[in-house]
């Protein structure tokens, strides 16, 4: 495959275009070439703890001019499944406010009577307590069949001193609790991937998937049917690529090389 032939990259972004608050060498000059040469890049994101202007923030402190258009995020991915399978739903939301309030500005009702839910969701809550827990262990008892939605499977999230435990972690807690398991959309659901699409105007031939993760970057990838490619610049070791069923169709270093193939 010809990385000149991708019109759109779909970046991950922690162990992708930065570690932690360190922007990689290459990403300011790889994202200028790729804007300049007449394509075009997106953000992914599957961390729901945070809005959009929180990115947008976190890109300016490294230098990084970046526009809200330039993310999408598993939020975007889950308020556009629940508009298509649950519409005009009252929603339990185990999420931090921010979250809370993106769907809230998206149309739903999050009322604070937990009697009153239609539909029960959970974010990366960085803001969690025990009640959320027993809210949701509450509402699963009562109505067993009350669709269950979680923005995203990801175990853990990195931090400057080690791992968190995010929204997967947290399916596993409740799964022991109550025997249920939500919908998962975000990576590596290919939603996320085909509104990134959809918003480019591209097609999924035209669409790279860059990412540091096996299970949800480059499976978001392949599930949407994109190229879908391994940095190893992040949480991925050579042992751990060897032992998944998640096979890239690219492995590279770093984004170092898309920089270095655009360039040639
Ligand atoms: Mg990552």
């Amino acid at each position: 495959m010809n990385l000149k032939d991708i019109r759109l990259f779909l970046f991950d972004m922690d162990g992708t275009i930065y570690l932690g608050d360190q922007l990689f060498d290459f990403t300011k000059e790889l994202l200028r070439t790729i804007r300049e040469s007449g394509r075009d890049y997106r953000f992914l994101t599957n961390n729901s703890s945070k809005g959009v202007e929180a990115y947008v923030a976190k890109m300016a402190r490294l230098g990084i001019e970046a526009a809200p258009e330039d993310f999408v995020t598993s939020a975007h991915a889950t308020i556009y499944y629940l508009k298509e399978h649950h519409p005009g739903a009252r929603l339990y939301v185990c999420g931090t406010q921010s979250l809370i309030g993106q769907f809230e500005t998206a149309g739903f009702a999050v009322p604070q009577d937990i009697e009153q839910t239609d539909v029960i969701v959970l974010g990366f809550d960085t803001e969690l307590t025990f009640k959320k827990l027993e809210d949701i262990c509450k509402l699963l008892a009562a109505h067993p069949d009350m669709p269950y939605i979680a923005t995203h499977p990801d175990f853990v999230c990195p931090t400057e001193y080690g791992s968190v435990p995010d929204c997967g972690s947290v399916i596993e807690a409740l799964h022991y609790a109550t025997g249920k398991r939500p919908v998962v959309i975000g990576k590596p659901q290919p939603l996320i991937v085909e509104l990134a699409m959809k918003s480019a105007g591209v097609t999924a031939a035209q669409t790279a998937v860059v990412g540091d993760r096996l299970y949800t970057d480059v499976k978001s990838g392949l599930n949407a049917g994109a190229t879908a490619i391994l940095v190893m610049s992040g949480e991925t070791t050579p042992e751990i690529l060897a032992a998944s069923e998640d096979k890239p169709d690219l492995v590279l270093e770093s984004g170092a090389q898309i920089l270095a193939a655009l360039k040639e």
